[in-house]
């Protein structure tokens, strides 16, 4: 059951910035002519999914049961001000943390997959399938599916799958069927391993494997990030740290968060952006994949194998083959279109940060607050030490989001002999 104290910081909808954009946005486009990749979204997503994609709708009920997996999972997920953190930086004004790796998971993404499982269940869908690379997307449409009474099916990129045993446990652990992909389950997946047997995988193979089963099977597949229907459900984190800080008698000034897809970002700080707070807005990016800032803005394919439509959005081409760092749900080549319309109209600002000054953040934030959060967050922690370092008589409240924890990942940390 949700509390009475809790189910007062739950929000009871969703917030959809589309509306309140200062531009349209510019329409999917199918890839090819003779296959519409918009027409198969029909297939492929649940059809409130697909509504919630397109709609104009500023709010979205969340419904009691979401609400009430929600509570069970973790939410509302603490806000607490860094004070150590503070001393630790020398900064006058207050650090706070909205600490996403609170949830079962450990991450966000739970918040979505737990509404597109329900979703799809109460469509008498009885399994949904997707693909992961890191392992944190699946993980979360593992447990989303099992709490929703379906099964699931991930497809983990091979590399990975065969890097990160713990994760391919989890997911099992939570009830999921986890085959390493490129796989056998597939055409997609034996054309590959047919041309090239030891094929390490990679994201764009993946997602192919994956709604290529969903359609073949007739179930329905999960979307992890970057879509429209995706940052509607993480608003549930702005939302809920708009009513923390009201509670505190407090008010955000600079918000900060880590970019992969978008999607915790944006479920971050659009509540704050869209109903028009006067507020800083970082991007957090990772230098090796600088679409934000070196991208350019076009049409572009959302996954390689151009499954899905192609939307505007900053990317380096849905081609671009990252360096292998460490924070792998920072690799992907582009942005959610809402993201990449703000930072084109200098709303939100964009800004890169390195792998050592990661590394270097990661071991701040674990020393004074012990908190061990995800090579990700740590990129916006990267940036919330930056900005304080340039401003420390400032006395401003900054709030960051650390979307996951890593206890998972602490293989980051050989490279500095930890
Ligand atoms: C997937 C992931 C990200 C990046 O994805 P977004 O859609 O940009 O949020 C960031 N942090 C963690 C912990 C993740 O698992």
């Amino acid at each position: 059951m949700i509390t009475s104290q809790t189910q007062d910081i739950i929000p009871e909808k969703w917030y959809n910035i589309v509306p309140d954009l200062p531009e349209p946005l510019a329409p999917p486009i199918d890839n090819s002519s003779d296959r519409s990749s918009i027409e198969l979204l029909n297939s492929l997503l649940p059809r409130e999914v697909l509504r919630q994609e397109f709609t104009f709708n500023r709010y979205e009920r969340i419904p009691d049961e979401v609400r009430e997996i929600y509570a069970q999972i973790g939410r509302p997920t603490p806000l607490f001000r860094a004070r150590r953190l503070e001393d630790f930086l020398g900064y006058r004004g207050k650090i706070f943390v909205k600490f996403e790796g609170a949830t079962a998971t450990g991450s966000h993404k739970i918040n979505t997959a737990v509404a597109q499982a329900y979703y799809a269940g109460k469509e008498g869908i009885e399994e949904v399938v997707t693909e992961t690379g890191a392992g944190q997307w699946g993980t979360a449409t593992a447990l989303a599916a099992t709490m929703n009474g379906i099964r699931s099916t991930v497809f983990m990129v091979k590399v990975s799958y065969e890097q990160k045993p713990l994760r391919k446990k989890i997911m099992s652990l939570y009830g999921a069927r986890v085959y390493a992909s490129p796989s056998t389950e597939t055409p997609f997946g034996r054309s590959v391993l047919e041309k090239e047997p030891g094929h390490p995988g990679s994201l764009g193979i993946a997602i192919s494997e994956a709604t290529e089963y969903a359609l073949e099977h007739g179930i329905r597949y999960l979307v992890g990030s970057v879509m429209n229907a995706v940052l509607t459900h993480q608003s549930v984190i702005g939302l809920e740290t708009q009513k923390q800080l009201e509670l505190m008698g407090e008010e955000a000034n600079v918000l900060i968060g880590c970019v992969g897809g978008g999607s915790n970002f944006g479920g971050f700080t659009y509540p704050f952006i869209g109903q028009g707070k006067e507020v800083e807005a970082i991007a957090s990016t990772a230098e090796e994949v600088p679409k934000l800032s070196r991208g350019e803005f076009r049409y572009d394919r959302m996954d390689t194998a151009g499954v899905l439509p192609s939307v505007k959005m900053y990317s380096l081409g849905a081609d671009f083959v990252p360096k292998k760092i460490y924070a792998g749900g920072l690799r992907y080549h582009g942005a959610s279109p809402s993201l990449s319309v703000l930072v084109k109209n200098g709303i939100v600002r964009p800004e890169e940060v390195g792998e050592a000054e990661v590394i270097e953040a990661l071991q701040v934030f674990a020393r004074t607050q012990g908190i061990v959060a995800a090579p990700e967050s740590g990129h916006a922690i990267a940036s919330l030490i930056r900005y304080c370092r340039a401003h420390r008589e400032e006395r401003k409240n900054i709030v960051v989001n650390v979307s996951g924890h890593g206890l998972l990942d602490l293989s980051i940390f050989d490279r500095v002999g930890i």
